[in-house]
């Protein structure tokens, strides 16, 4: 099999940049046994790209380009593809929902007809799943040449190059994963309950990863389709959750996800709004809310009350009761929790207090925590307790069990 790559964009040959993606698509070719021929750049230009077309689908019977599938309009490797082709171009569906999920969380970036485009394959092509971009890639052959297309920046060609190309190119099934996240559980009571599952994986591979205050599960299979990976990763999804307690720690899906990323999407979609008052955490959980794009939408804002007298002095609260009852109390969690509420008029208010250490506090120990929560009928509170930790794993794993609190009470919404 010859190889040829085409590397698109006018800054390559200005020198602006290197082209290490062509360094990269040889190298993996060569440890694949697929020979690299001819390795070309060519700036954004239609006329000089359509030449350079014509030649390598004299010569090679593969032909990546890499670069172009940008939404600007000297992004043009596709629409040059197209009409070398003579096909026209179709949405990717999978692609588009990618699209309208990142502008759907990004209401402040504004989307143009170019960034459709981005989820644009050739009639006939195969997609080629991007990871960590929107650009979708794609792979189809005409007349026994094989043409790929890839976008520039590395960070999306080369996952794209290794998880998914150099397998189709070798007619090779796919690995396919998918991670379920769990809170409130940890790895070894994970794993004594889900025993058996794990001593007799075969296909799909089940794999527990512990990280501070949650437990991921990352199932995978190699598959020759996505669709045959999704069956077999539904059933097993299926038995884990369903044979086991483990549903009720399930909270959401993904490597990159967060317990606060997920209850943030549920106020966002349930159009809610929350506040906190924080004592221990001292303004993690409302620093963690405002991360993401679209926050002033469910968050107003909030209380970072430290000492007793600015829990009194900020949230309104009888110094002597703060004092009767104590800061680590049920009691004063749940007046944070009220009075932060009443005072921002949000739908929920939040509240964190307990002891970080290293010191005890009250004769409390070290990781005793309460988290209140106030809705416009009710308020309560939880302790917890988190043993044996640092004082910043209790604060960041405190703000997880508060999400999780929160998660709780809207699914019951
Ligand atoms: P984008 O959506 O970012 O516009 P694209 O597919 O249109 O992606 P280009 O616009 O051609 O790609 O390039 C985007 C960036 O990717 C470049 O600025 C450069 O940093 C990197 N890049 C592009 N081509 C190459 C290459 N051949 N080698 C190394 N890096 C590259």
């Amino acid at each position: 099999m010859k190889a040829e790559i085409i590397a698109v964009g006018t800054e390559i040959l200005t020198g602006q940049i290197v082209n290490t993606n062509a360094q990269f698509l040889s190298e993996k070719f060569a440890e694949n046994g697929i020979d690299v021929y001819f390795q070309t750049a060519v700036g954004d230009n239609e006329e000089r790209l359509l030449s350079v077309l014509s030649i390598a689908k004299q010569r090679s019977d593969i032909v990546v380009l890499c670069g172009g599938l940008g939404p600007t309009e000297d992004d043009l490797t596709k629409q040059v593809l197209a009409k070398f082709l003579e096909k026209p171009l179709i949405v990717d569906q999978e692609a588009m929902t990618k699209l309208d999920a990142f502008f759907a969380t990004r209401p402040t970036a504004s989307r143009t007809a170019n960034n459709d485009r981005q989820a644009q394959i050739i009639l006939g092509a195969k997609a080629i799943k991007n990871p960590t971009g929107l650009a979708v890639g794609s792979m189809i052959e005409v007349d026994k040449t094989t043409y790929v297309v890839l976008p520039g920046p590395p960070s999306e060609l080369k996952p794209m190059v290794t998880q998914f190309l150099l397998p189709l190119l070798k007619n090779e099934a796919i690995l396919y994963s998918r991670v379920l996240r769990f809170f409130g559980i940890g790895e070894s009571r994970l794993v004594t309950e889900l025993s058996d599952i794990i001593a007799n994986q075969t296909d799909p591979t089940v794999a527990p990863y512990a990280k501070i205050g949650e437990v991921t599960l990352r199932l995978s299979t190699k598959a020759k389709t996505e669709e045959e990976a999704n069956k077999k990763l539904d059933k097993l999804e299926h038995e884990i959750l369903n044979t086991s307690t483990l549903k009720n720690y399930h909270y959401g899906y993904g490597d990159d996800n967060s317990l606060a990323e997920v209850v943030f999407e549920m106020l966002r979609q349930k159009k809610k709004t929350i506040t906190a008052a924080e004592s221990l955490t001292a303004g993690l959980f409302q620093s963690q809310i405002a991360d993401f794009p679209g926050s002033s939408s469910v968050f107003k804002g909030g209380f970072v009350t430290y000492s007793l007298e600015e829990k009194s002095r900020m949230l309104g609260i009888s110094l002597e009761d703060l004092k009767d009852n104590g800061v680590v109390s049920a009691f004063t969690a749940e007046k944070m929790a009220e009075q932060s509420r009443r005072l921002t008029d949000s739908d929920f208010g939040v509240s964190l207090t307990g002891v970080a250490g290293p010191e005890t506090l009250e004769g409390q120990p070290v990781g005793t925590v309460y988290i209140g929560l106030a809705t416009e009928d009710a308020v309560f509170s939880q302790k917890i307790m988190i043993g044996g930790r640092s004082r910043s794993d209790i604060r960041h794993i405190a703000t997880m069990y508060s999400f999780n609190i929160l998660r709780q009470a809207l699914l019951k919404l």
